[in-house]
C-alpha cells in the first residue's frame, strides 16, 4: 500500500496540542469532573423516561430547537432569537471561535483573550482553529488583573473574551467592578462571561445583558445533574446569535437531549434549585472539615468544588489519593504554583467523607 503521511494534510497546531482526555480507570470516588452528585430522584427518572419513549426515532430532530430555545429564553426574560444552543456550553465556545475570526489591523492573528488558570477548553478550541491564545493570570486573590488584562486588550484587540465567573478550577467569581470596566474598555471584542458554575454563586451577572451589547452570557446543564444530556446555551445579542446559527451544524441537537432538556427546565427547576443549595451546604461542611487539616488551604468556592493549596506536591497527593481509590483533579503539569493546588469536586456526603479521610492520610 502506498503510504500516506496525515502531517501533509493536517494544521501545525495539532502537532503541540493534546487531546482532551478525561482520565481513564475505575475509582471507588470520583471527585474530577465537577458533576452534581447522583443520583436522579426517581420520579424525575421515570417522568424523564415517559418523554423519552415519545421521541419519533426516524425523524431528524428539530434544526430550530424551538421549543427548548422558548423555555430558556423566558427563564431569562429575553427573545428566543437571543439564544443558541449547543451540545455542551462546549460546542458553543466552538462555534464563536469558528465565526469570530477577523483579523484586526493591530493583531497578527485573530486573537483570544483569557485568564489562567482557566477552563482549558478555550484555549484548546482556540488553537484548533489557529487563533492566538492570550492568557492574563489571574492576581493573588484569583481575581481579574485589571492593569494586565486592560494591556492586553490594548496590544492583542482580541475578537473574543472568556471570563469565567464562578471559575474552573479556582471556585472564585471576578468582581463585578472589574468585570464591567473590562467590558467597556472592550468595546470591539465580545466579553463571554461563562456561568458554568452559576447555580452554586451568591449572584449571577445576567444583569450585564440590558447594559452592554458586547456581553454574552454562557450557561449549561452539565454541572446541576443533566451532564449526560450535553445541553449549554448562550444568550447574547440578536444579531450575534444569527450570524452564530450560520456556524451551527444543522440538527446539532438530538431529539433526546432537546425534549429531555425541555422537560427539565420546563417542570424540575426546583429539584436543580434543592440540588444546588445541597451541594452549597456540603461544600462549606467539607471546606471546614478541610481548613481542620494541617497543610491545606481551603480558598472559598463559589462552585460545586474546592481548590486546595497543599504543602506537599499536588502531583504526589493526587497520586496517592488515586491508590486509595480517590480520584481528583491535579493540575501539576501546568508547573508553577499549580504543582501546589487540587481541585476537588463535591461529591455525596458519603464520597466526601471518603476523600476527606483519604487527604488525611496522606497529605
Ligand atoms: N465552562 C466551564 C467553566 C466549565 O468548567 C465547563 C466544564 N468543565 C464547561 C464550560 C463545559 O461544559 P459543557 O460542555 O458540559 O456544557
Amino acid at each position: 500500500m502506498p503510504s500516506f503521511d496525515p502531517q501533509l494534510i493536517l494544521r501545525d497546531e495539532l502537532a503541540e496540542l493534546k487531546a482532551y482526555t478525561p482520565e481513564a480507570g475505575s475509582y471507588a470516588v470520583r471527585l474530577d469532573a465537577n458533576e452534581a452528585p447522583g443520583p436522579l430522584p426517581a420520579d424525575i427518572r421515570k417522568h424523564l423516561t415517559e418523554v423519552a419513549s415519545k421521541t419519533l426515532w426516524h425523524k431528524y430532530p428539530d434544526s430550530g430547537v424551538s421549543q427548548l430555545k422558548k423555555t430558556i429564553a423566558k427563564m431569562h426574560g429575553v427573545k428566543s432569537s437571543q439564544v443558541i444552543v449547543g451540545v455542551g456550553s462546549d460546542e458553543i465556545i466552538t462555534m464563536l471561535l469558528t465565526a469570530a475570526t477577523r483579523l484586526k489591523s493591530r493583531a497578527p492573528a485573530p486573537t483570544l483573550l483569557t485568564t489562567t488558570p482557566t477552563f482549558v477548553m478555550y484555549r484548546l478550541s482556540a488553537r484548533i482553529r489557529g487563533q492566538r491564545v492570550m492568557e492574563v493570570p489571574l492576581d493573588q486573590a484569583w481575581d481579574l488583573d485589571e492593569r494586565a488584562m486592560s494591556k492586553a486588550i490594548e496590544m492583542a484587540a482580541p475578537n473574543v473574551i472568556f471570563i469565567a465567573s464562578p471559575n474552573n478550577p479556582t471556585g472564585t467569581m471576578v468582581s463585578p467592578d472589574r468585570l464591567e470596566r473590562l467590558i467597556q474598555q472592550a468595546s470591539s471584542s465580545l466579553v463571554v462571561v461563562d456561568e458554568a458554575y452559576v447555580n452554586y454563586a451568591d449572584r449571577d451577572q445576567c444583569y450585564l445583558l440590558s447594559r452592554y451589547e458586547n456581553v454574552a452570557i454562557l450557561r449549561t446543564l452539565s454541572k446541576v445533574g443533566f451532564a449526560a444530556l450535553r445541553v449549554g446555551w448562550m444568550i447574547g445579542q440578536e444579531s450575534l446569535i444569527k450570524e452564530l446559527d450560520k456556524v451551527r451544524l444543522p440538527y446539532n441537537m438530538p431529539s433526546l437531549s432537546q425534549s429531555l432538556a425541555h422537560c427539565v427546565l420546563g417542570e424540575h427547576l426546583d429539584y436543580i434549585q434543592k440540588l444546588s443549595l445541597d451541594v452549597r451546604k456540603e461544600r462549606d461542611r467539607v471546606a471546614l472539615e478541610l481548613a481542620r487539616i494541617a497543610g491545606v488551604t481551603v480558598v472559598p468556592s463559589q462552585a460545586n468544588f474546592l481548590w486546595l493549596q497543599v504543602s506537599r506536591p499536588a502531583s504526589e497527593i493526587h497520586a496517592a489519593l488515586a491508590r486509595k481509590g480517590v480520584l481528583v483533579r491535579s493540575f501539576h503539569g501546568r508547573g508553577g504554583k499549580m504543582e501546589h493546588f487540587l481541585r476537588v469536586t463535591i461529591g455525596t456526603a458519603e464520597e466526601n467523607d471518603q476523600f476527606l479521610a483519604a487527604l488525611a492520610e496522606v497529605i
